[in-house]
């Protein structure tokens, strides 16, 4: 999962960066509002989190444009303590969700778990597939009960595709949503993830569909 943080604030910014990475998301980070509307405009986030006071462009404009332009990933505003007037506006902008600082990291991290598994469709942090239960909180896999390990990018790779799991998702959709932007894209490092998870969780859970991409097999599928 790939997401933004747009805050002006160089500190948080660094904060908010280490925490989600740390978490297991690829982040990229933008400083002021022009830089972010930009970001959030050409790649495609699995969630953003967008900070209301911000130089050259607000918070509240930015998303404004990017709603106005279709597009509808989660976003997680950052509103100051006692601007109630920011969390309206900003729910009317079209954000999800909002976190008033200060704030524990924590507090954010299990909203932007709340805001990506249901844009997937999910009620709980846990994802299953037949004999297959991937926990996205604590990033752990089972199989039938088993304990599964799996290296981060393995994780990475199935936690994306369980979350959707109704549709074939590219090679390139996959590395687009889970590398940061400095990272050295080879989608062929992908098709590596691929076999491991193939031999290590399952070899009929994740289907190749030939010049598309991989999906999840589901049980009904499979009779
Ligand atoms: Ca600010």
């Amino acid at each position: 999962m790939r997401i933004l943080v747009v805050e002006d604030d160089p500190d948080l910014n660094r904060q908010m960066v280490t925490a989600l990475t740390e978490a297991g998301y690829a982040v990229d980070s933008a400083t002021d509002g022009e830089d972010g509307h930009f970001l959030g405009d050409t790649e495609p986030y699995d969630l953003v989190v967008l900070d209301i006071g911000l130089p050259i462009m607000d918070g509240i404009s930015v998303l404004e444009q990017w709603r106005r332009d279709g597009r509808t990933m989660p976003v997680l505003i950052l509103t100051a303590r006692d601007r109630w007037s920011d969390k309206v506006q900003g729910i009317d902008a079209g954000a999800d969700d909002y976190v008033a600082k200060p704030f524990h990291m924590e507090e954010v991290l299990a909203r932007i778990r709340a805001l990506v598994r249901r844009a997937a469709g999910h009620a709980s942090n846990e994802i299953e597939c037949g004999p297959v239960r991937l926990d996205v909180r604590s990033g752990r896999v089972s199989v039938n009960g088993n304990p599964v390990k799996l290296t981060s990018h393995e994780f990475k790779v199935l936690e994306y595709l369980m979350h959707h799991r109704d549709r074939v998702v590219s090679r390139t959709e996959l590395t687009e949503h889970l590398y940061d932007q400095d990272f050295d894209r080879d989608s062929n490092t992908i098709e590596v993830f691929v076999g491991r998870l193939r031999k290590k969780v399952s070899n009929d859970l994740i289907e190749t569909v030939r010049g598309l991409g991989y999906r999840i097999v589901t049980p009904s599928d499979a009779v």
